[in-house]
């Protein structure tokens, strides 16, 4: 059995003519699935007998299980499970300015950032369309909501499964589907330099983040492995390509951790890096958690950091922890089940 979430619309319309069927039908059936959320075939009445026989006899609709809810007053966090018994993990967020899903991209991951709940646990696969698809879907069959904004920031680094990546997009933003603007999509990278030049040249509208958690070559290597291979200046050409190509405003992600990378001079190296560029910092606290012996930035600290970005002109926000209260940093739910 195919999944029927695993195609974009182009390659249904292709599959389904291919078979003898109208190109139209793949819209019709993107209709019912991703805007009425009817996932029984037998039930989409605009389309003929033998279309609903041969997606019965071909395709499978259903939902990832659910295996954990954890909820707070703005945040859910679901640790799903797949069909062959891994888990992912997606957290939902709501705004006052809509609903945001921040999904994942594989099973665990190989980057193996210091400071990561998600890398602790290797990688054991990319995640299929389908999959990423299914947290969207999952979540707001769930909750009953719309989702207004995704953010790829989840478990994996989804550079690293770029062609599903591309194809997420194109499913997520249809006009026949979940129909996300571009613009309310953000997909986040530890830095694979090739891939945010490929990124840059498919001509979107979909914003990049980067997690860069250092401005000096020094102290990004204790905590980014991938570093050593795309180190700062590498990852600020591809970055400068990216605004050149795209026009569209780069975030850079900043985990202030205790003694590490929150001094005066981390401060002004990131200002040195990010000063008179179209970008934008947001600094996260971090989130402590048992693995780890790395301990949040205090108060003061993250004060004087904000201070000396905002003095220097840098667009900056330190961002509230919203869902810190159920284990959301990234890997977090999932690592405590494995544990
Ligand atoms: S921070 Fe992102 S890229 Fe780094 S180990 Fe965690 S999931 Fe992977």
């Amino acid at each position: 059995m195919k999944d029927i979430f695993g195609y974009t619309l182009e390659e249904l319309e292709v599959f389904l003519v291919e078979m003898g069927f109208k190109k139209y039908n793949a819209s019709q059936v993107f209709d019912w699935i991703y805007k009425k959320n009817i996932f029984d075939f037998s039930l989409m009445s605009n389309i003929s007998k033998s279309l609903k026989c041969f997606l019965n006899d071909n395709f499978c609709a259903n939902l990832l299980k659910v295996s954990k809810v954890v909820r707070d007053e703005k945040s859910s966090k679901y640790l799903l499970e797949l069909s062959d018994g891994n888990k992912i993990e997606c957290v939902l967020l709501k705004h006052d300015y809509g609903n945001s899903l921040c999904v994942s991209s594989q099973v665990g991951c190989n980057m193996g950032c210091a400071f990561c709940e998600s890398g602790r646990l290797k990688k054991v696969r990319d995640l299929s369309l389908g999959e990423m698809v299914l947290q969207i879907v999952t979540v707001l069959v769930e909750e009953c909501i719309r989702i207004d904004s995704v953010v790829v920031m989840g478990i994996g680094e989804p550079f690293d499964n770029f062609d599903v990546l591309k194809r997420f997009i194109s499913v997520i933003t249809c006009p026949y589907g979940l129909e996300i603007g571009q613009r309310h999509i953000t997909v986040s990278t530890c830095g694979l330099v090739p891939k945010i030049k490929e990124f840059a040249s498919l001509n979107t509208q979909v914003n990049l983040a980067i997690s860069l958690h250092a401005g000096s070559d020094e102290v990004r290597n204790k905590l980014m492995n991938i570093n050593r291979v795309y180190p700062i200046k590498d990852v600020f050409d591809a970055l400068d390509f990216y605004i050149s190509k795209t026009n569209r405003r780069v975030t850079i992600e900043y985990i202030l951790i205790d003694g590490i990378n929150d001094s005066e001079k981390d401060a002004l190296d990131l200002v040195s890096l990010v000063k008179g560029k179209l970008m934008y910092v947001n600094l996260i606290p971090y989130n402590e958690t048992s693995n780890f012996t790395f301990k949040r930035s205090n108060e003061f600290k993250i004060n004087k950091f904000y201070d000396i970005l905002k003095k220097n002109g840098i667009n900056v926000i330190i961002r509230k922890n919203i869902a810190g209260g159920i284990n959301a940093a990234c890997g977090q739910l999932r690592a405590k089940e494995s544990a």
